[in-house]
């Protein structure tokens, strides 16, 4: 069984998506960990190169990252294989099983697939072993461009490379409309900060334009699938709970104790965020000496 890892880099960093598929498909088979050289995510040379190396694999593990979801269906397309995306567990044995959220979240399904097979993985799916050795990574060149695609400009967003990255973060401090305000936000970047945490938003929240829409967590939003997810403030609409039901921990603050949020959270605290969350916060600081 050979398994072809597709690493993905951020700012020269390899992405932690990336170690943890390579750690879990170690268990598979015989793995190799590639990526394609260059620092920008091309989909018509990076989808032909990693396709070409894939050739003789039968199993390709791609992270569900944005690039990734892409490359991972372009792999698929260009070697006619079954194709499983944003998987939160693959197994392999008689043909390939995979678990995978459907319809928003609402149900998970188990599906099997013939191998040879293309599956994305959501990061934190597989927990990273601790003291896992960085896998060898093989450099690919890009498949020769054909011109189709023009690379034009990249923006960053005002908030990039402040905090930890959402989608990878393995702690998420979210809030919505109960936070009545962006003035309010520090109550929620403190108890990030004191967290080591990257921070989401409602769609609430990000339509009424007080946080940025790369914060936004949710159907329409990003997916995320940290080890904690705090959500202040939120109610818990099916359209947020599909981007963080995958979390391991979900801890909720709300002042209504019938709040569907409830309904998912491992932990919940009911009552005023804006009591809480600072009372909180500072025990946080006081028992880690910071
Ligand atoms: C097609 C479609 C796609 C969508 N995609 C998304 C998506 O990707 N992500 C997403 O989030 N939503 C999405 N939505 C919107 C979703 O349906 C909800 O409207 C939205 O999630 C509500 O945001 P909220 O929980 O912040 O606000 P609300 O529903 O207004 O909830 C605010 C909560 O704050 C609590 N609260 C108020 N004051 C306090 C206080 N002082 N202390 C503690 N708690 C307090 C309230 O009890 C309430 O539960 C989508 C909707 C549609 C139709």
């Amino acid at each position: 069984m050979k398994v072809l890892v597709v690493a993905e880099r951020k700012d020269g960093e390899v992405r932690r998506v990336t170690l943890e598929m390579a750690a879990r498909a170690a268990s598979f088979g015989e793995v190799e960990v590639v990526a394609v050289k260059g620092e920008r995510y091309s989909p018509l040379t990076h989808g032909a190169a990693v396709a070409d190396r894939a050739a003789d694999a039968d199993l390709v593990l791609v992270g569900a990252t944005l690039n990734g979801r892409d490359l991972a269906a372009r792999v698929a397309a260009k070697l006619g294989r079954a194709y499983a995306a944003d998987c939160t567990d693959v197994r392999v044995g008689d043909g390939l099983t995979v678990d995978r959220p459907m319809y928003a979240g609402k149900v998970r399904a188990t599906a099997r697939l013939p191998l040879p097979a293309v599956a994305s993985v959501r990061p934190g799916a597989w927990t990273l072993p601790a003291g896992a050795a960085a896998p060898a990574i093989a450099e690919i060149d890009p498949a020769a461009d054909d011109g189709r695609l023009r690379f034009v400009r990249f923006e960053p967003t005002a908030s990039g490379g402040k905090r930890v990255s959402l989608a990878e973060a393995r702690v998420v401090v979210s809030a919505g409309r109960g936070l009545k305000g962006p003035e309010n936000w520090k109550i929620v970047e403190d108890l990030a900060d004191a967290l080591g945490a990257a921070t989401g938003a409602s769609r609430a929240v990000t339509d009424a334009g007080w946080r940025p829409n790369e914060e936004q967590v949710g159907q329409t939003g990003k997916t995320v699938t940290p080890d904690l997810y705090v959500a202040l403030g939120i109610s818990g609409a099916i359209q947020h709970l599909a981007g963080m039901t995958s979390s391991k921990v979900i801890v909720a603050v709300n002042k209504d104790p019938d709040a569907d949020i409830f309904k998912i959270a491992d932990y919940g605290v009911v009552g005023d965020l804006f009591e809480f969350v600072p009372a909180f916060t500072d025990a946080l600081k006081r028992v880690r000496g910071t």
